[in-house]
């Protein structure tokens, strides 16, 4: 059986937003929910990089002061000894590097930022549109049964094709949206709804 966890929201604060607070360029703090088309989101985010002649290292020393979320480090070692665990995320390697030395380099699934020889960020490659949901198919295909959890809107997908779904810490119009799926606000109850959910899928 598999764990496949998102990162930010859940194990590591959401990194766009902390880069916005850390900077002070408050048009950072944008997400899905105020532009929902990621392209054109991304391509504002590079924009706005570019205008304050922010690179790719200047992102990264920002990003190198954030922690994971508390508890987080041990959860994770937690989960590890009783599941595989596989971390999907809509994030980027380069900029999701840090913070995975912190948590003692899980096995991390996501994108590719385009960085030209002078460390600008000049582009973003996505490896497949709606990579989580695809990925936790695919994982199902190798029959596994896997539990996915996550905390937003770019998470519903890969929860709905896992075996099981659980929420971690959502937003309230998350949860009134999807009320099929678990909700959780700690990792002490996570854990709890991980085992629970394991033993139900193993009876099945
Ligand atoms: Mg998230």
């Amino acid at each position: 059986m598999l764990a496949c966890l998102d990162l930010e929201g859940v194990l590591i604060p959401e990194i766009w937003i902390a880069v916005a607070e850390k900077t002070g360029i408050k048009k950072l703090r944008l997400t899905t929910r105020d532009i929902p088309d990621y392209d054109e989101l991304m391509r504002g985010r590079l924009k706005i990089l570019d205008e304050n002649n922010l690179k790719l290292a200047d992102i990264q020393e920002v990003i190198g002061t954030l922690s994971p979320l508390e508890g987080a480090k041990e959860f994770l070692a937690w989960l590890k000894s009783e599941f595989q665990v596989v971390i999907l995320s809509d994030t980027f390697y380069q900029f999701a590097g840090p913070l995975m030395e912190k948590l003692e380099h899980p096995t991390l699934f996501c994108n590719e930022l385009v960085v030209n020889s002078d460390g600008r960020i000049t582009n973003y490659h996505l490896r497949q549109p709606d990579g989580k949901t695809k990925a936790v198919t695919a994982l199902k295909g190798l029959n596994f049964q896997v539990i996915a959890a996550g905390d937003s809107y770019n998470d519903m997908g890969m929860l709905k094709v896992a075996d099981a779904g659980i929420l971690f810490r959502p937003p309230d119009n998350v949860i009134e949206e999807f009320p099929q799926f678990s909700v959780t606000h700690t990792y002490d109850e996570f854990k709890k709804i991980l085992v629970d959910t394991r033993a139900s899928l193993v009876k099945r």
